[in-house]
């Protein structure tokens, strides 16, 4: 009888979207379509497709670690500029405020009268 055949194949053998001779080992998270072991590529610690790949290579520009540790210097010198711009603030106020504050005989005498 015909009719004890199955009638689709097991899902299991999925073929590679790029080959349609090849078995498919992995399914790319991202598109998810199946792939042979040529079509994949282990990346962040899962298995993802090269036509994703290019995808995500392209875009997260931040990521990429060359880049990263020049954004990491720049932050760094960013804050020491910033730490040196606020010291230098605080001390210009402090030179700007009138002796007498600093003697703490500020609010004794009425220097504003004078
Ligand atoms: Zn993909
Ligand atoms: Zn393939």
């Amino acid at each position: 009888m015909p009719n004890s055949s199955p009638a689709m194949p097991a899902l299991t053998h999925q073929r590679c979207f790029n080959h349609a001779t090849r078995e498919a080992v992995a399914r790319c998270p991202a598109c998810a379509q199946f792939f042979c072991r040529e079509c994949v590529t282990e990346h962040d610690d899962r298995v993802i497709c090269t036509a994703c790949l290019k995808k995500l290579a392209r875009v997260p520009l931040l990521k990429r670690p060359a880049f990263a540790i020049v954004l990491r210097g720049a932050q760094c010198l960013f804050g020491l500029f910033a730490a040196w711009f606020f010291f230098y603030l605080i001390g210009t106020a402090l030179l700007a405020l009138p002796t007498a504050f600093h003697e703490g005989t500020l609010w004794q005498v009425g220097w504003m009268d004078k």
